[in-house]
């Protein structure tokens, strides 16, 4: 397993053995576009060698709960930071860190929380200077699709045979079990409309044909 600290602030940084540039004010000054490419290929190792990663840091030390803290300059719940870490690739489980009795009830209330609780897709696309566009973040906000594909478990694993240059046998295995493959997309647009991240679904489900073979 590895422990690794893992939020939507720190996900755009470049790799540093500096700890102190992730939360360096001017790394955040000038616009921010998409996952920095090592993490990503760093949480998609993990998932493909079954690696879990144990998140800390998942609220920033608490800055990213703060309007005026966070370097997005807008505030995120303690669900929607605990949703973003558990749904990145590799995560198993989130350590969250609670200095009162009432910050850890507040984080265990996650295990009841509605999904639109939950939800950070709105808050990240809204954040003034960091896009995400065109960058698949797992939220889900693409369901449903009338033909019953799960589009980001599909994304996911494009994703992952697409950084690994060819389809690791556990993923196929995976994506065998679906009950419904990206090969079923009737290219309705449905899912597109409703990306927060204008991701191009219907070329990824295209691809993730020609991957997998349905
Ligand atoms: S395709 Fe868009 S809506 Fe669907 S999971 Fe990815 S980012 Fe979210
Ligand atoms: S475009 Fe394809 S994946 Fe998206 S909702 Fe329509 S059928 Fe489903």
């Amino acid at each position: 397993m590895l422990m690794f600290s893992v939020n939507p602030c720190y996900d755009l940084m470049p790799a540093s053995e500096d700890v102190e540039e992730l939360w360096n004010e001017k790394n955040y000054e000038n616009p921010l576009f998409n996952m920095d490419a090592e993490r990503q290929e760093l949480y998609e190792e993990c998932q493909r060698r079954g690696v879990g990663i144990t998140v800390m840091k998942a609220f920033g030390g608490g800055d990213l709960l703060d309007g005026e803290l966070s370097p997005a300059g807008k505030a995120l719940s303690t669900f929607q930071c605990l949703n973003y870490a558990l749904t990145r690739p590799g995560v198993a489980a989130v350590m969250s860190g609670a200095r009162t009795i009432e910050d850890l009830q507040a984080d265990i209330a996650y295990e009841s929380a509605s999904e639109e609780e939950k939800d950070y897709a709105p808050a990240l696309a809204s954040f003034p200077k960091i896009s995400w566009s065109g960058h698949c973040m797992y939220c889900g906000h693409c369901a449903p699709c009338p033909q019953g594909i799960d589009v980001a478990t599909v994304t996911k694993f494009l994703n992952l045979a697409v950084s690994q240059g060819s389809v690791p046998e556990t993923v196929r295995e995976h994506y065998g079990t679906l009950a419904h493959t990206a090969g079923e997309c009737a290219a309705c647009g449905a899912c597109e409309r409703r990306c927060p991240f204008q991701v191009k679904i219907i070329e990824n489900m295209k691809k993730a044909v020609e991957i997998f073979g349905k």
